[in-house]
């Protein structure tokens, strides 16, 4: 049977001990050139293909939750427009879903399009599977990843998924030296002493047939993963 999408369907419609698939994003900065909804949407087009790759191939059944758009993105405050929840606010948010999920969802995977998610989200996927949850999360990130935040991986699929969303006469250079170097400062003290404009990477030659190259290699990793169990 086809995924079902919570947003789109009455009770009635669904099936019985489903995987729950839960997007994450965050609503951050995204450089001067993308919307701040960039993680939550790449989140949702993953979690949707991979729903759909499992229920038509897989045999599995699936339910899509709607997107929890908000983070902890406490990096990015600094930028005017961002919301971020806290890695606090985060963790209760995940573990309620869970309880609550678990009720009548046989297994639940958060599908995380925001690497500040990740601590928090590890932590609580951790402690919940040992309180005897089936509850895993997996990663929207590239194992070929160029850059890390509005640049040229995001910004691709981005254009990929909704070019009307990208202002490719805004997409600039930014920061680009690699992620390890800058990691503690930023850490410390936030995106903006590291990159004025918001932007890890360079996002200048992005392009929509690469950003469904990616999507496409996205799609396939968390569905194997998913499979496999992890
Ligand atoms: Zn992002």
């Amino acid at each position: 049977m086809a995924a079902i999408h919570l947003n789109e369907s009455p009770w009635p419609n669904l099936p019985p001990t489903p995987l729950l698939l839960i997007p994450v994003g965050s609503t951050e900065q995204h450089g001067p050139h993308l919307p701040f909804c960039v993680d939550t949407m790449i989140a949702v087009a993953v979690a949707t293909q991979v729903a759909e790759r499992l229920s038509d191939h897989h045999g599995y059944r699936v339910v899509v939750s709607p997107a929890v758009a908000f983070g902890a993105s406490g990096e990015h405050q600094d930028f005017p427009g961002t919301l971020s929840i806290g890695h606090e606010a985060l963790r209760l948010v995940l573990i309620e879903l869970i309880r609550s999920g678990a009720l009548w969802a046989e297994r639940i995977v958060f599908v995380n399009g925001h690497g500040g998610n990740v601590t928090t989200m590890s932590e609580v996927v951790a402690t919940m599977s040992d309180e005897g949850h089936h509850v895993a999360w997996v990663a929207c990130a590239l194992e070929s990843a160029t850059d890390a935040h509005a640049g040229f991986d995001e910004t691709s699929v981005a254009l990929a998924l909704s070019p009307g969303v990208v202002q490719m006469a805004e997409a600039r250079r930014g920061n680009i030296q690699p992620l390890a170097e800058i990691l503690p400062l930023l850490m410390k003290k936030g995106l903006q002493p590291i990159t004025e404009s918001g932007v890890l990477g360079d996002p200048s030659l992005a392009n929509a047939e690469t950003g469904e190259r990616l999507l496409e290699e996205l799609v396939a990793s968390v569905t194997a993963r998913i499979i496999s169990g992890h």
